[in-house]
């Protein structure tokens, strides 16, 4: 049993009244973000100038310049005020990625874009009572969601940290963001190695193939009422009324991949405890240009994401390696590095063995055995045995376990 952190998503259904005060206070969190962003722009360039390539943004700073912003701009008042304090700390997130790990330079944010959102800090003043929920300021607000998730938020077995109300697509949703107590899954002694692809969703290091969903059908209807749209008088009635049945297609289309997504990662981590995967620097593979659409598609990042966080949640070892990895053009039975291996080619022949590849279970075996040699090798740095039963059952049921745990018996 641990505590654990997750985002429980319920759509809210707001009057009339309600979604003006949900949209004045997107409107403001955006206006201060970019307003902030602004003022700390300008400093920053004259800082630059002057030869200094770091300036020091801080919550006082940032707060400071909030009281101003809302002398200047009275109509901030009419925030919750968590709300607008989040926003710094957003920025401040932003920035840190920026200084500290390369991501570029925090971006405006544009009224147009179709996800807005604000979010507040429960200071013990969120309330929900049955199918209601009560937000500080701003009122009461019907929800819906699932039995179970409903009886969860009911109860007092979480804790909401805070509140994050979301506008897509035209509809309203909250994301609650709680502690939960979470029981572990039990213990399989079990590994994978996991090879991401396109036409394959997942191949295993145990030869089984997941199949990529088919959402042509939605891509269709997504183009369709795309098409139609472009046609129509910008904002005019009909413009929205078929902007709704476009935006229910979006949709369908995010929530079968998520929906799919989900599954897969359940069923990963509950299967094995030791998850190999490799390290897709996905933006590198974006400038691909023929492999962008699909890329985005698919959104992998978003399924090694999943399955991350889950073997966290449930007590399972992730592992990541490097990219670099050759493990395509590896042999996974004998080690020959076959270095003319092309992009399309799905089988080959080891000549070292005779061993008949498919590449995608060859690279599986390769990420999995690698993963293995990466966990173990950990092991024996830390001199931590914890669960080291797990490894040798793991490793058992590898190729290679053989060397390793004659390397394990040898120390
Ligand atoms: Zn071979």
């Amino acid at each position: 049993m641990r505590i654990v952190n997750k985002g429980l998503v319920v759509r809210l259904y707001p009057d009339e009244c309600m979604v003006r005060e949900f949209n004045q206070n997107i409107g403001n969190a955006r206006f201060t973000w970019n307003m902030l962003l602004e003022e700390y722009q300008k400093t920053y360039e004259l800082f630059k100038q002057h030869g200094y390539n770091r300036l020091k943004c801080n919550m006082t700073t940032f707060n400071t310049m909030l009281t101003m912003l809302k002398k200047w701009y009275p109509f901030l008042y009419l925030s919750e005020s968590s709300s607008l304090q989040q926003v710094y700390r957003d920025l401040l997130n932003a920035f840190k990625k920026f200084f500290n790990e390369g991501a570029g330079f925090p971006c405006f944010k544009s009224k147009k874009h179709p996800k807005q959102s604000f979010r507040i800090q429960n200071n013990n003043n969120i309330k929900i009572k049955d199918n209601i929920l009560v937000l500080p300021k701003i009122g009461k607000v019907y929800y819906r969601t699932s039995k179970e998730y409903k009886r969860l938020l009911n109860s007092n077995e979480i804790k909401i940290n805070n509140v994050t109300i979301k506008k897509s697509n035209g509809k309203f949703y909250t994301v609650f963001n709680i502690e939960m107590p979470v029981e572990s899954f039990e213990k399989t002694f079990l590994s994978v190695g996991i090879d991401l692809g396109l036409e394959t969703l997942a191949t295993l290091s145990n030869e089984l193939k997941i199949t990529n969903f088919d959402l042509t059908y939605e891509e269709k209807m997504i183009k369709k009422y795309q098409r139609i749209l472009s046609r129509k008088n910008y904002d005019s009635n009909r413009y929205r009324k078929v902007q709704k049945t476009y935006w229910k297609w979006i949709d369908k289309k995010n929530n079968k991949i998520k929906d799919a997504y989900h599954k897969l990662s359940h069923y990963l981590t509950k299967v094995y405890d030791i998850i190999c995967m490799e390290d897709l620097d996905i933006k590198e593979m974006f400038q691909d240009s023929d492999l962008s659409s699909k890329l985005q598609r698919i959104g992998l990042a978003s399924l090694v994401d999943k399955i991350k966080y889950k073997a966290e949640w449930y007590d399972k070892v992730f592992i990541q390696i490097s990219r670099w990895f050759p493990s395509s053009k590896n042999c996974h039975n004998c080690g020959y590095y076959n270095k003319n291996l092309k992009r399309d080619e799905r089988e080959w022949t080891c000549p070292e063995c005779g061993t008949h590849h498919d590449r995608d279970a060859n690279a599986a075996k390769n990420i999995q055995m690698e993963g293995l040699r990466i966990y173990h090798e950990n092991l024996v740095n830390l001199r931590d045995w914890g669960d080291s039963t797990v490894i040798l059952e793991a490793l058992a049921s590898t190729v290679r376990e053989v060397r390793i745990l004659e390397l394990y018996s040898s120390r």
